[in-house]
């Protein structure tokens, strides 16, 4: 049987209305003959409202309570979709993470999905029924009600599709993915396709279309992955795996991140523990770390700088200075006014030259570069926000993007 996983986003069931359009579109699909299930988010800014009413009464809301409160976002869209799909004579039923066994693991507020019980779904599948499924929450081993992170119902939809072996479709208010954010960027081309490492990279460097984690497990199972408008009406892009004619292109994408902060150490103290404890200490608070340059020593002294994401600073904050307390005198400082900039592509693997194309654009624009790192398929480097206008045009120029 030709199952089809469908993702609808919050705007695209921001009220009646839109709900309506997306019963019917589903009512049409499912008159081909496939069967569906369908993963949606909560209604419009929903998740926001909910937790500005959690940090209303306090600074510092249990995760718990929170994942508590936020998965009532979803299960308010379910329920109504479900009604509307009925309402036209398609049979549907909506299920919680919970009914249907999503089972996570680590913390509330970011857990990880680990099992699904798809026994559920085919029985439902087989009865002829749409099943429409909460995004973003799952139970854990405790019984307890748990979330994926912000942007999580990308996750839920394509861990689904691996679960049944079937096609995921993620339906958003972008018609696809582009070589740079059209709001950047206005002259960028949409994407075909792109492959998964590409689109994992692009993700987690704050091209804000899809959630990282929905690409790696696509990546590891493989699961087609197809990103389009919400109305249908115009070509997405699939995210698939790579072949040759997409390594021929050297860079596929540009991605600009604006939430990053950067920690700096001066005269931090040189030793073979150092340098471990101070990451050990942001590991232990469950900072995800991305940049990090060191300097050569000065005698026994070094400076490190590293990037985070903007909100967990108060937190890095914190840890680094109780480093201070122990390690001895060093100096902090902190820049939230960065832009990171990456230019992506599975081409550079096989290309040598990118990095200097890319830095001698950026120096023939009299742009500044303050980190810089690699991996096999990108280089990233930060810069001052108010040269992210030039780096990125002319970025874009050099690299036919
Ligand atoms: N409703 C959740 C959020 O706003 C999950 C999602 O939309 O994917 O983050
Ligand atoms: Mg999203």
């Amino acid at each position: 049987m030709d199952i089809v996983v469908q993702k609808y986003g919050g705007s695209s069931v921001k009220d009646l209305e839109k709900i309506k359009e997306v019963a019917k579109r589903i009512k049409e699909r499912k008159q081909t003959g496939v069967k569906l299930v369908v993963v949606v988010s909560a209604m419009g800014n929903t998740t926001d409202k909910l937790l500005s009413m959690a940090y209303g009464l306090s600074d510092n809301p249990r995760p718990r309570e929170l994942d508590v409160l936020m998965s009532t976002g979803e299960q308010v869209s379910i329920a109504l979709l479900s009604i509307a799909l009925n309402d036209i004579g398609c049979k549907a039923r909506s299920f919680t993470g919970q009914q249907i066994g999503l089972m996570t693991e680590g913390f509330h507020t970011k857990s990880k999905i680990s099992d699904i019980d798809a026994s559920v779904i085919y029985e439902e599948l087989d009865k002829d029924n749409v099943v429409i499924v909460a995004g973003f929450q799952g139970i854990n081993n405790n019984n307890e009600i748990t979330t994926l992170g912000r942007g999580g119902s990308d996750t839920t939809a394509v861990a689904l599709a691996a679960k049944l072996g079937a096609l995921c479709e993620i339906y958003t208010d972008v018609d696809g993915i582009y070589t740079i954010d059209p709001g950047l960027y206005p002259a960028a081309r949409k994407l075909e396709y792109i492959s998964y490492e590409e689109m994992m990279e692009m993700a987690s460097l704050g091209a804000g279309v899809m959630h990282p984690r929905s690409i790696e497990i696509g990546h590891n199972y493989k699961v087609p992955i197809y990103v389009a408008l919400n109305t249908g009406d115009r070509p997405g892009t699939f995210i698939r795996e790579s072949d040759e004619i997409m390594e021929k292109t050297v860079i596929t994408g540009l991605a600009v991140d604006n939430n990053d902060a950067m920690v700096t150490v001066n005269d931090f103290p040189y030793t073979v523990q150092s340098v471990a404890q101070l990451f050990k200490g942001l590991a232990e608070k469950h900072i995800n770390v991305d940049m990090i340059s060191q300097t050569t020593p000065v005698g026994d002294r070094i400076s490190v700088s590293f990037t985070i994401p903007k909100n967990d600073l108060p937190a890095a904050l914190e840890s680094v200075k109780q480093l201070q307390e122990k390690a001895g005198p060093f100096t902090i400082e902190t820049d939230t006014d960065i832009a990171k900039l990456s230019v992506v592509g599975m081409g550079m693997k096989t290309q040598p030259g990118v990095a200097a194309r890319m830095f001698s654009v950026l120096a023939e624009n009299d742009v500044k570069i303050k980190i810089i790192t690699t991996s096999e398929i990108r280089i990233s480097c930060t810069i001052d926000p108010k040269d992210q206008a030039k780096a990125v045009s002319a970025l874009a120029k050099e690299f036919d993007l």
